[in-house]
């Protein structure tokens, strides 16, 4: 449960949620309910207890701070039918976080140190809120958590995963395979491992999560069940073939590329028009770019094209600058002036202006100059951003698709391990 009336408002995005989500799904805990709630104390206890209805554990964040609009420890007693009681190590780390910085603590302050009685006050190394943890008559947990996503990510890391491990999570866990797919529409993908998609009864799951272009498919089990999840995930690396970039979680096509360049010793020059740069920040994001990577131009306008990247003013006139010449010479270009292996360089139409019959909106050449040239027009769907983002892993996956073609090193090794966390 997300507390602040806030995040009900337009503009301001509920980031700790996806972070809660994201953390208990690496211990193997499964989402039932979320909500996100305003600072009503009546509407947070309605939630708390559907949510304790429903949950053997129960996180609730935000609302934790010293001011009025902050009621979240007082919806939890209410819940839990107790009362607030100070918490005196909780007060005294709170007094010494102020007197740290040379202030009197406000009275105010006092509160942030109130638990529900019979909790356990967690430690917020990085805040004043402490947090809380309760446990219901029925065993289930009520675990408070700040609101400022460090804080709360922190807290989670030090305080909430060790405590939930030890209950036996960890040892009823799961193991999970993974696998990172580019280069197919999420539909044909499904479509090709459908056969082999298990049903729901089934101890071995799949789940298909798909952003920007990168589809990543993992396959999880009960611990017990590591051979099983091992196979399954093999046959569908078999049956995707060389769409499969990575076996490894949270690996991006940028990484993919970057290590096959590694390998293979050489480097690649990147020259960008609509994208603005997002390939060549996606490509230094990865520690030790510099050893494959050490020329991105970004050349918007043609007059930047000829000049920079020897674009011919022939092409740019006959064929416009979102066409497969310029596209190619562009890489080309990019290729020759680094003196580099590779030229990899994208040309497309963002939107949402400047779309024609003949060139609409989303439609994108990209180019691969090097020992094997390719180049692949594209119609993207999707707004000016999610454009740039699939043109950006349609010119990191052209790159590697061609040094595959242009042979050597580069393949995927496939690593089992544990789910992390
Ligand atoms: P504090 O003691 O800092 O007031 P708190 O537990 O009372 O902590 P809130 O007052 O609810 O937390 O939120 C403090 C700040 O944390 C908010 O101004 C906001 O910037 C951030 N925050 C709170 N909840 C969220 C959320 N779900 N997603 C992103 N940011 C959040
Ligand atoms: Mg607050």
């Amino acid at each position: 449960m997300a507390v602040g009336t806030e995040l009900l408002a337009p503009g301001r995005v509920d980031r700790n949620t996806p972070l809660l989500k994201e953390r208990l799904s690496d211990l193997g805990v499964p989402v039932r309910f979320s909500a996100v709630v305003p600072d009503e104390r009546s509407i947070m206890e309605e939630t708390l207890r559907t949510a304790l209805g429903r949950c053997r554990y129960v996180l609730a964040c935000g609302g934790l701070g010293p001011t009025t609009d902050d009621l979240t420890r007082f919806a939890a007693a209410g819940v839990l039918g107790v009362r607030l009681i100070e918490d005196a190590a909780s007060l005294a780390s709170i007094e010494s976080r102020f007197r740290n910085r040379g202030i009197e603590m406000p009275e105010v302050n006092r509160r942030q140190a109130l638990i529900p009685e019979g909790a356990t006050a967690l430690p917020n190394p990085l805040g004043t809120a402490p947090g809380v943890l309760a446990r219901t008559g029925t065993g289930a947990w009520l675990v408070l958590l700040p609101g400022p996503p460090s804080e709360l990510a922190a807290m989670f890391d030090a305080e909430v995963r060790p405590r939930l491990e030890r209950e036996g999570l960890r040892a009823a866990g799961s193991v999970r395979e993974t696998l990172m797919v580019a280069g197919l529409p999420e539909s044909v993908l499904q479509e090709r491992i459908l056969d082999l998609t298990p049903s729901p009864e089934e101890p071995v799951q799949l789940a298909i999560l798909a952003s920007r272009g990168e589809i990543e498919i993992r396959v999880t089990g009960p611990a017990g069940r590591t051979a099983a999840v091992r196979r399954l995930a093999d046959r569908m690396a078999e049956r995707l073939g060389s769409a499969v970039f990575s076996r490894t979680a949270g690996e991006h096509l940028e990484h993919a590329v970057g290590r096959m360049l590694g390998w293979r010793g050489e480097r690649a020059a990147i020259a960008e028009s609509l994208t603005g740069g997002l390939i060549t920040e996606r490509l230094t994001r990865v520690p030790g770019s510099s050893a494959w990577f050490d020329l991105g131009v970004v050349a918007y306008a043609n007059d930047a094209k000829r000049d920079l990247l020897a674009v011919p003013e022939e092409a740019l006139l006959s064929h416009g600058a979102v066409s497969e010449p310029v596209a190619l010479a562009m890489a080309d270009g990019a290729r020759r002036r680094s003196g580099n292996t590779w030229g990899v360089a994208v040309t497309g139409i963002a939107g949402p202006g400047g779309g024609s019959a003949e060139k609409p909106v989303g439609l994108v050449w990209v180019a691969v100059s090097g020992p094997v040239s390719r180049t692949r027009r594209f119609r993207l769907p999707g707004d000016r951003s999610l454009v740039r983002e699939l043109t950006a892993t349609a010119a990191l996956d052209l790159l590697r698709q061609s040094m595959l073609a242009a042979g050597g090193q580069g393949g995927v090794r496939a690593g089992v391990g544990e789910a992390p966390g």
